[in-house]
């Protein structure tokens, strides 16, 4: 199954596809994770996008679509995808359709994680993330047993440097700006499903795993 995940910076949409992504077998392909790695390896495009994330602003377009484009045509994409983080504007939408079009396949269903800015706000504020694996935690609502240790993998857990609070002001409004509009354009495409991202963790997978359903009972 092709999905996108859409919504705010920190309306849980990796927590989620991780889940889901572990349970189709499907790979979890989080841009954002993407350029973090290039980041940390201190690679040419980690150089090119280190501060432009630091500052809660969108990488260019042209970047993130040559990003994918290589992802996607990868082995593991064969049976399907979970993107999270991408696409964020309509030039990626329209060249990640392109793509797909060319490979023979479509999105099939772009999932929205409904939730406010305050909610967002607070859970990015908590947000803890694994050095070693990428797991993530929140110390409100699913904290490490150990602070500051990964339960998974006993790494290390860091803040991501655009989590400050004004980082992610930021980053919503841009999300508002030039992310939201992506909802219209799967709404016109009959591919829209709506989740109430404000419901715990278990809650909000159950309405996608029903979500799941819906999709692969319309093929
Ligand atoms: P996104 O990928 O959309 O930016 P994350 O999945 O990283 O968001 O979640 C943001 C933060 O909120 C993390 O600390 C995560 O543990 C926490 N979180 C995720 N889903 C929920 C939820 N349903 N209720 C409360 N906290 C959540
Ligand atoms: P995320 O992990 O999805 O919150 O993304 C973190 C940051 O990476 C964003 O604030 C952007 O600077 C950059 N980024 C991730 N995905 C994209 C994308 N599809 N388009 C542009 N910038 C992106």
């Amino acid at each position: 199954m092709n999905l996108i995940f859409l919504g705010p910076p920190g309306a849980g949409k990796g927590t989620q596809a991780k889940i889901i992504a572990g349970r189709f077998h499907i790979p979890h392909i989080s841009t954002g994770d993407i350029l973090r790695e290039a980041v940390a390896s201190g690679s040419e495009l980690g150089k090119k996008v280190k501060n432009i994330m630091e500052s809660g602003e969108l990488v260019p377009d042209e970047l993130m679509i040559d990003i994918v484009k290589e992802r996607i045509e990868k082995e593991d994409c064969k049976d399907g995808f979970i993107f999270d983080g991408f696409p964020r504007t309509i030039v990626q939408a329209n060249a990640l359709d392109m793509m797909l079009r060319e490979m023979d396949k479509e999105i099939e269903g772009a999932i929205y994680f409904n939730v406010a800015e305050d909610e967002v706000v607070k859970r990015i504020s908590a947000r803890r993330v694994c050095s070693k694996c990428g797991a993530v935690y929140n110390l409100v609502y699913s904290p490490p047993r150990i602070d500051g240790i990964c339960d998974k993998c006993g790494g290390t857990l860091y803040q991501r440097d655009d989590d400050k609070e004004e980082t992610v002001r930021k980053r919503y409004s841009v999300y508002m700006e030039k992310t939201v509009q992506l909802l219209d354009y799967y709404k016109k495409q009959g591919k829209l499903f709506e989740v109430d991202a404000s419901k715990d963790i278990e809650d909000v997978k159950d309405k996608i795993m029903e979500i799941m359903e819906k999709i692969r009972g319309g093929r």
